[in-house]
């Protein structure tokens, strides 16, 4: 192929990932999304080994086939619940093809003949690579430990953090200028350095965030694993990769902006960690005034039978329940009968963004009957009956009561301005954050206990 047909065809590739991200932004458009990510993913790959650049095919096919049937089944059994530690994996290579692409680039001997400029482009390039790559290798990989719970999700804080991560990244800045100055030899021990820093700052970084600010974290990497994409584009002169990484990186960027605005958190305190040590004084139960109340599946299906207005607030233990079709024959049978059901959706409900937009769509539930939380906030006191389904860090006034919470500020679905609510959960354990929820003492609030799953099914055939 000619370099005109095969850029033409990056460029197509490029159009069809920029589409993609349109479609992925709505539920409504999301699948069409998707393939346009699929058709400019094999576009790519089609003229990639098309340009002639590409030599060593028997290497390179059954490599390239044994990684896509492992990651097509890994993607297939992997639960919903563990999306985003397969997400943060997936960054960790990101990361690690960058370290590797920055190495060999540095010793592929067709580059011995640059000079002046271009040396030093050359350099930087090298030098960006290996150092985001690296640290979103590690930073992935602990963040990949967090979400699994191998590694605990509180926050490492060492002393003098701050200033142990700026000596790491003014060392690397030295390192680097010194790379660019010397010999081959002592330049790859500079390299190698500046590698090892990367390392360790990605493990220092991650290990300082505490676990409600994961979802931030995963993102972040997601855009940090964007920017090293674009730097091994770079280094190889492929322009579709520069493209590819500079679209990653960016939306991951603006993803974690929105996500930091749906917890009230800066950017800038999310980086550089420390969230979720306790140090904020977590309402305690003992310190929460009033009593629970608890109610059974019987009086749920009452109460359900006699509403107008119900609405529905899913949370991560809809996910481990799985009870998004049990969530979906009530919707239905409530329906039937004339009641107007909705769906309140919490930005960062779950543990991925968008888990619970997925989580009903895979139910069928209609998409015109799911509101973000920002639509619906305002409509809470004509409901009701709110049903809180595995759902606590985001229906948790004291976000918005408690100025000392650990998550003080963060807009949270104010389910407690619905006429009545009834929580479904397993006990009274806490959500992500760890802070205590005082909607459930409430006195418009009923528990009812048991796995959600369980506790709706039987709901559901009273109501039917
Ligand atoms: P939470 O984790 O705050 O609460 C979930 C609740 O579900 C728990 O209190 C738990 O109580 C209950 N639960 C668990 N399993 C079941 C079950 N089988 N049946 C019924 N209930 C169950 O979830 P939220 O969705 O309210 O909030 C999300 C939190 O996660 C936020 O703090 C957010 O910052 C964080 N996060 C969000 C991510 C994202 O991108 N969306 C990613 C990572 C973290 P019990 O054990 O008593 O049943």
């Amino acid at each position: 192929m000619t370099e005109g047909v095969i850029t033409m065809a990056y460029l197509v590739s490029g159009v069809f990932f920029v589409l993609s991200l349109g479609g992925l932004s709505k539920q409504e458009t999301a699948r069409k999304g998707n393939m346009y990510g699929i058709l400019g993913m094999a576009l790519a790959i089609a003229a990639t080994f098309l340009s002639g650049e590409v030599e060593n095919f028997k290497l390179l096919i059954p490599l390239m086939i044994g990684g896509a049937l492992i990651g097509a089944v890994l993607a297939k059994r992997v639960e919903m619940t563990s999306m985003p530690e397969l997400v943060a994996i997936l960054h960790s290579f990101v990361g690690a093809a960058a370290v590797l692409v920055g190495l060999a680039s540095f010793l592929d001997p067709s580059h011995a003949d640059l000079s002046g400029t271009d040396q030093l482009i050359h350099d930087v390039e090298i030098l960006l690579g290996v150092f985001i790559g690296g640290v979103t290798f590690t930073g992935s990989v602990i963040a990949f430990g967090k979400l699994r719970g191998s590694l605990s999700g509180k926050p490492l804080l060492l002393p003098g953090r701050h200033m142990i991560n700026l000596g790491m990244l003014g060392a690397s800045v030295w390192l680097g200028a010194q790379f660019v100055e010397q010999g081959h030899d002592q330049a790859l021990i500079s390299l190698l350095i500046v590698m090892g820093i990367s390392f360790v700052l990605g493990v220092h970084l991650i290990v300082a965030i505490g676990g409600a600010d994961m979802p931030v974290v995963v993102s972040m990497l997601n855009s940090y694993s964007g920017w090293a994409a674009a730097a091994a584009g770079f280094m190889l002169k492929n322009d579709l990769l520069i493209i590819t990484g500079a679209l990653v990186g960016s939306s991951g960027a603006i993803l974690s902006y929105i996500m930091c605005k749906a917890m009230n958190r800066s950017l800038a305190n999310v980086i550089f960690g420390g969230f979720g040590t306790g140090g904020g004084s977590a309402s305690n139960i003992s310190e929460i005034e009033g009593s629970i109340t608890e109610t059974t599946a019987d009086e749920v299906a009452e109460e359900l039978k006699e509403a107008k207005e119900v609405m529905i607030v899913p949370g991560y233990g809809m996910a481990v329940a799985q009870a998004q079709h049990v969530v979906k024959d009530i919707t239905e049978t409530l329906r039937a009968n004339d009641v107007n059901v909705r769906f309140a959706i919490h930005p960062v409900a779950g543990r991925l963004p968008g888990h619970m937009n997925v989580l009903l769509a895979e139910a069928n539930v209609p998409y015109d009957i799911v509101f973000e939380m920002d639509e619906i906030n305002n409509d809470l006191p004509t409901v009701d009956v709110l049903l809180v389904v595995g759902a606590n860090d985001i229906v948790n006034p004291s976000a918005l009561e408690d100025s000392s919470s650990p998550i003080a500020g963060m807009p949270v679905i104010e389910a407690w301005n619905a006429k009545s609510v009834v929580a479904l959960k397993r006990s009274m354990a806490a959500g992500y954050s760890g802070v205590e929820n005082p909607l459930y003492f409430k006195e418009n609030t009923n528990m009812l206990f048991g796995d959600a799953k369980d506790t709706l099914s039987a709901v559901f055939s009273k109501l039917s």
